[in-house]
């Protein structure tokens, strides 16, 4: 199949790899298309991802196809997997999710499950870290992933000068045994991103996360112990059905205990087909903004904090086209017109805080 890259302006077929992980994402990739369709109303344009999957989903725009393919998956010789042009490449080793979280719609679009042989994974990351800075390995499910210790001694062993890191792990994957194994590891980048969703344990409950805060602060606190210097992010969902203001309460105080470098924040959206969809809605659109507003300001405090501890200190940064990018650690970092190296890889003096971004000094 012949093809090359093209800018928007002169494709001539357009894949957007569409999102359904909330109504706002749903929206989202709607609103992509039709910046796309108004930016070159010839080319052919066809999603492919999770909206595209939605039984009934309507095209985009018109003309639009949809696709029930997962690219990457199905077509690997599409090129994706080598980003061009980027200093951070993603490599995906499974998807799919049998997980029972009751707001979930992604597991019934997300299929079919596929998981990737550590030994595959490991051919494709060596190819990567040829061309690439980075790697962040992903999954719909890290706990799905059962030869993941196997695979994290893998990369160690790998040749070539490139960090990695792990996209998003959930809480049960964070045992001693990874993270001894992770701390011997000098290209792992020690920074966790925890699909959390909540800090109380009935609202954990309620939302069907298999795993409880008690365990939580358990694997946060033998991860800072074992990985000098970690740091988190988290992904919070803001009033689900059932939260009361003492469970968002604790959600605040677990914020303000971990001082995250970043959450995410997701105004909790009903999704048809969920079982959480039926529950007796209890919070409302207003108090979720709310929430959502209180959770985006709490956190912006501690990612201040996290800023204020970088000031002044040497960074690593993989720098992308623009000048920005991320230390190990996960904070963002301008470093103006500065390019690093070929591969982006740019070794700072030290970072200073300006207003509310924290700028690079070269070597
Ligand atoms: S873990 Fe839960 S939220 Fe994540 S994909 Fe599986 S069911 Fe969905």
């Amino acid at each position: 199949m012949g093809h090359s890259r093209a800018e928007i302006s002169s494709a001539d077929l357009i894949i957007i790899n569409s999102c359904a992980v909330t109504s706002g994402a749903e929206k989202e990739s709607g609103k992509f298309s039709r910046k796309v369709k108004r930016l070159n109303p010839m080319a052919e344009i066809l999603e492919t991802g999770c909206r595209a999957r939605i039984p009934g989903a309507s095209p985009p725009v018109e003309g639009a196809v949809l696709s029930g393919s997962f690219i990457y998956l199905d077509h690997p010789g599409l090129g994706v997997e080598r980003f061009s042009g980027r200093s951070r490449a993603f490599l995906k080793v499974q998807q799919g999710c049998s997980g029972g979280c009751t707001y979930c719609s992604v597991k019934d679009l997300k299929k079919p499950f596929f998981l990737r042989s550590p030994e595959r994974v490991l051919a494709e990351a060596s190819d990567l870290a040829r061309s690439h800075a980075e790697i962040v390995l992903c999954a719909t499910n890290f706990a799905l992933y059962a030869p993941l210790p196997g695979l994290v001694k893998g990369m160690r062993s790998l040749e070539g000068d490139f960090r990695w890191r792990i996209s998003s792990v959930p809480p049960g994957v964070l045992t001693k045994e990874l993270m001894l194994e992770l701390e011997k590891d000098p290209g792992f980048c020690r920074h966790f991103h925890i699909p959390l969703q909540s800090a109380s344990d009935r609202v954990l409950e309620l939302m069907g996360r298999p795993y409880r805060m008690s365990h939580i602060r358990k694997a946060l606190s033998d991860a800072s112990e074992i990985l000098e210097g970690v740091t988190f992010s988290l992904d919070i969902i803001a009033g689900f059905p059932g939260e009361e203001p003492e469970d968002f309460r604790k959600t605040l105080d677990f914020i303000r205990d971990i001082v995250p470098v970043k959450v995410h924040v997701f105004r909790y959206s009903p999704r048809p087909g969920t079982a959480a969809f039926s529950m007796k809605d209890t919070v409302g659109e207003e108090e979720r903004k709310n929430r959502a507003r209180l959770l985006i300001e709490v956190s912006s405090r501690m990612r201040r904090i996290r800023f204020e501890e970088a000031k002044g200190r040497p960074a690593e940064v993989v720098l992308e086209a623009d000048g920005r990018g991320y230390t190990r650690g996960y904070l963002p970092v301008n470093a103006g017109s500065y390019k690093g190296t070929e591969k982006g890889v740019v070794r700072l003096e030290k970072v200073e805080l300006r207003g509310s971004e924290l700028r690079g000094t070269c070597i």
